[in-house]
């Protein structure tokens, strides 16, 4: 077998076999992934074993939280690896845990308590949409126009027109997305059955069992730097008292939807005490807060766990 690692930044001169580096690898949803997907978050559970396998044969895998208490610690952090999943994605139960079991391997799920029980992610939902109107361009921009008729006039391309429409959506409130999202589908006669479902309530607990553990990752899933900081507070105690309700369980570990905040955001993440500030990968470290920290490779449905360039710290 190709040695996945070599073209990754993890390996280090004269260590030919033991991968030194500590690392926190961020997932979404563990699925087959068919056509690609623009936003490149779906591993298929084929490629997930053999990354579980790959990390369990050459590093230390444990809890997200023994993995921030040790770069804290600043000791013990070689060959160190932690397994994270973003967004709650209901195949982290059906498709991932067996996997994870089967290893012995730790992992945290941080999910949005606002999509808890939805029949799909938006996201995805404008994703198979916007796959449905490559099949006629121009009726879908046409559409497109129609409904978001601000956007009009901003895009030179189709591909622009849909980031700026994915980008308009994230900053919404999740109500007025969902029903855009789904006024959108109807008008081009898309059917949303059948997408990746986030997870229900009634499966919420599961996540608390091994081999998970939940953490929070806001309410609506809006960049929380773009909301005012009373919205950005209301968001984090929210969603962290949602959970510890469901569950019984104290939430310690937050992620930043789209890893997105500034100063006054991580100063209210203190405040709400979580104890574990999660984050995506190309945050200098410097801005980064105590009192833990936390950046995190996003693994792609490549071979090696570690295609991603970014290192945790
Ligand atoms: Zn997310």
């Amino acid at each position: 077998m190709t040695d996945p690692t070599s073209h990754t930044s993890y390996r280090q001169p004269g260590m030919s076999q033991t991968l030194r580096v500590p690392v926190a690898l961020l997932y979404h949803s563990v699925r087959q992934v068919s056509g690609g997907s623009i936003y490149r978050i779906s591993i298929s559970p084929e490629r997930f074993r053999r990354h579980v396998e790959f990390l369990t044969s050459r590093f230390r895998v444990v809890r997200l939280q023994d993995f921030v208490d040790a770069l804290a610690s600043r000791i013990r952090t070689e060959g160190m690896a932690c397994i994270t999943f973003d967004d709650g994605y209901v195949d982290n139960l059906t498709a991932a845990s067996d996997i994870l079991r089967e290893y012995h391997t730790p992992a945290t799920v941080f999910v949005p308590t606002g999509f808890i029980g939805r029949p799909y992610f938006w996201w995805d939902a404008l994703h198979a949409i916007r796959g449905a109107a490559s099949c006629s361009p121009g009726v879908g921009r046409c559409h497109l126009r129609i409904q978001f008729p601000a956007l009009r006039d901003d895009c030179d391309t189709a591909e622009a027109e849909w980031f700026r429409v994915w980008d308009h959506l994230r900053r919404q409130r999740l109500e007025d997305t969902y029903e855009a999202v789904g006024e959108l589908a109807a008008r081009m006669e898309v059917d949303l059955a059948g997408l990746p479902r986030p997870i229900a309530s009634c499966e919420l607990q599961q996540l608390t069992q091994w081999p998970f553990e939940i953490g929070s990752h806001a309410v609506s899933h809006r960049p929380l730097s773009s909301l005012s900081i009373d919205e950005a507070a209301s968001e984090l105690t929210s969603s962290r008292s949602y959970l510890e309700g469901y569950t019984g369980r104290p939430v310690r570990a937050f992620s930043y939807p789209f890893g997105l905040f500034d100063h006054e955001v991580a100063q209210a993440c203190r405040q709400s005490s979580a104890a574990s500030l999660c984050s995506r990968p190309n945050i200098p470290a410097a801005s980064a807060h105590a009192p833990a920290r936390c950046r995190r490779a996003i693994a792609r449905n490549c071979r090696s766990p570690l295609a991603a360039s970014a290192a945790s710290e």
